[in-house]
């Protein structure tokens, strides 16, 4: 590897995935250019959920004091039902879940995990980030990339990390899938905490399930906003129209919700109606490495938000990717050690994702009935089915590297 500042690692894309991966890559010592499409490196106006997983990467990044300054601390996530309005299930998510996971379950607004990840990578000398560089093309040349912009300017480097997302032109090195509909919508924001009237409780982060829809709620920046988003499956939807605005509208969320409790009546009232998000992910992909080229984040294995795993995955990656990097002596080696572990993995998460998608969305009596029975006789400190996710420790122990 001849890595340098003339030579570097290009990141392509320069979301949560790939800034946590070019603060890795930089911290194992390695030169790195993130090349982001977009004129400034932002995130939109919503929050995260980020489980033990992410925490004890960021922790390791150093960036988690930051963000422990702007993040909230929840105590519990808890399942209620949409209609009664009755408790169904909760998670113990306070000092007992630190204690065994070794990491924090926090909340936040997505532009301050963003920043967090902006302001280390500008302080590190080893990255350099450039915008507007919507790039279109990667060729090996050699032992080297050529990464090509829509202008049709280059970008050599010795290896290259897709982190380009749902949408990924990285992606087409490897496939040419496409992104799955998941015929539902989300709206989501966040508002002033003393806008907010008519919450549960403000050290919960709350989902509301019911026949395909759910509803989550959680504070953001020390508790100043809260955030909500609303999701739902369109009787609209159809394939001819899927690239239209003429599904998921915010007249279809007041059909679909209209019976609903007191309380999601009133987030509904609270929900931005100016953007919706239709939700898609992709099938697990068996590749997304070749020789000095690889994916991570969203680009390799984008999923749906119901567990709320998508960034937690992406951090995963790039802790991972970091330690292979560092342990390897070519990116080939690194890349396939890397995805090794990564693939299977991630594609279990994109399966569950769906999987619990249809267990919080069930529409059928007796599927609803088993759930809900499950669930009252969870104790709030019963981790079983969180374990496989939240506590992944293959990243390398935690230490902040400078
Ligand atoms: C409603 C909703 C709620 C969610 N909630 C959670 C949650 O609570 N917890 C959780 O862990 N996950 C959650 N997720 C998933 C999470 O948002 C994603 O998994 C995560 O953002 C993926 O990060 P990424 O960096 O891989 O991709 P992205 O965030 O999509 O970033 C990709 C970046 O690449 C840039 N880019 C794209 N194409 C190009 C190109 N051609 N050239 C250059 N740059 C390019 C983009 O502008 C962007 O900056 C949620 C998702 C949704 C939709």
């Amino acid at each position: 590897m001849t890595n340098s500042k003339e030579n570097p690692i290009i990141v392509v894309g320069g979301g949560i995935g790939g800034l946590a991966t070019a603060l890795g890559l930089a911290q194992s010592g390695k030169n790195v250019k993130v090349l982001e499409q977009a004129p400034e490196f932002g995130e939109i106006g919503a929050g995260i959920q980020l489980a033990a997983n992410a925490t004890n990467v960021l922790r390791r990044l150093g960036v988690m004091d930051k963000i422990s300054e702007v993040a909230v601390f929840p105590k519990r996530l808890v399942l209620m039902d949409a209609f009664t309005g009755e408790e169904l299930s909760a998670l113990d998510i306070g000092s007992v879940y630190q204690e065994r996971y070794g990491a924090p379950y926090v909340v936040l607004h997505r532009s301050d995990l963003q920043q967090s990840l902006i302001d280390a990578c500008v302080d590190h000398p080893n990255i350099e980030l450039v915008n507007n560089q919507q790039i279109t093309t990667i060729e090996e040349a050699g032992e080297k990339v050529e990464v090509y912009n829509a202008n049709g300017e280059a970008h050599v480097g010795e290896a290259v990390i897709g982190a380009d997302g749902l949408w990924s032109k990285t992606r087409k090195i490897f496939s040419d899938d496409q992104p799955v509909c998941s015929e539902y919508v989300a709206y989501r924001g966040a508002i002033p905490m003393e806008e907010i009237t008519n919450v549960a409780n403000l050290d919960d982060v709350i989902m509301w399930i019911g026949p395909n829809m759910h509803v989550v709620q959680y504070p953001v920046r020390r508790g100043e906003l809260y955030n909500q988003v609303v999701v739902f499956k369109s009787y609209q939807y159809r394939k001819e129209i899927e690239h239209t605005f003429d599904w998921g509208t915010p007249e279809e969320m007041d059909e679909v919700f209209k019976d609903t409790c007191d309380k999601v009546q009133t987030a509904i009232s609270y929900i931005s109606r100016q953007k919706r998000w239709p939700m898609y992910d992709r099938n697990p992909i068996e590749n997304w490495t070749k020789g000095n080229i690889t994916l991570m984040g969203d680009a390799a294995h984008p999923m749906l938000q119901y567990l709320a795993q998508g960034a937690c995955q992406a951090l995963e990656d790039a802790g991972y990717l970091a330690d292979m990097v560092k342990k390897h002596e070519n990116y080939s080696e690194a890349f396939e050690a890397y995805q090794q572990e990564r693939q299977p993995r991630t594609a279990y998460v994109q399966t569950s994702a769906r999987n619990w998608g249809e267990i919080i969305h069930s529409t059928e009596p007796i599927t609803t009935l088993l759930r809900d029975t499950i669930l009252s006789k969870r104790t709030e400190q019963d981790f079983s089915f969180i374990d496989q996710y939240h506590g992944y420790n293959k990243v390398s122990p935690v230490e902040v590297r400078n």
